[in-house]
């Protein structure tokens, strides 16, 4: 049976809210054709929360979260922006790798797996994990899975 993500995002969001504080605004924005998609709810969970974990914790002034669902024909994209640190270039390409921070956190806390936890979930998705980003201004990531994946993460979704 497929995922009908819609749906699943819709309940993360919501559960995002009822913890996040008042200073941070949550956005949830669907385009195009969600349906169809095969793949595994744990694993797809496990980006979301690390991604919006991130986005939340290094945005420490606040500011608006949008998440954005786009489905196209064979893939789901989905992207989260937040208003916060940045990430430096000269730190951007190796923050996928286990135990990697950026330079400018500071003072949060953080081991540095989050990020390569969830690469590995879109890999096994056979999907592709990129970032935009400017110090002082916000971070995107965007995510995008084949509807159909040919990776070892998908089939546990019935
Ligand atoms: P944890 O393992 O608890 O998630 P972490 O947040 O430090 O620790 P990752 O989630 O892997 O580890 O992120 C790696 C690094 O990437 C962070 O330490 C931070 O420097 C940078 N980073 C990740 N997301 C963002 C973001 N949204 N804005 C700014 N920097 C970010
Ligand atoms: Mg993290």
């Amino acid at each position: 049976v497929p995922l009908d993500l819609l749906q699943f995002f819709s309940e993360l969001i919501e559960q995002e809210r009822e913890t996040v504080d008042e200073h941070h605004e949550l956005i949830f924005q669907v385009t195009g054709n969600t349906k169809g998609f095969w793949g595994d709810r744990g694993l797809l969970q496990q980006i979301f929360v690390n991604l919006m974990s991130n986005a939340i914790k290094y945005s420490p002034d606040g500011g608006a979260i949008k998440f954005h669902l786009i489905g196209k024909e064979s893939q789901v994209v989905f992207s989260i922006q937040d208003q916060g640190i940045g990430i430096p270039i000269a730190d951007q390409k190796n923050l996928f790798q286990s135990f990697s921070r950026a330079s400018n956190v500071d003072t949060i806390p953080g081991t540095g797996l989050g990020l390569a936890i969830s690469k590995a979930c879109v890999d096994l998705h056979g999907g592709n994990i990129t970032l935009y980003s400017q110090v002082g201004q916000g971070t995107k990531f965007i995510v995008s899975l084949p509807k159909r994946g040919t990776g070892k993460g998908e089939g546990r979704s019935s």
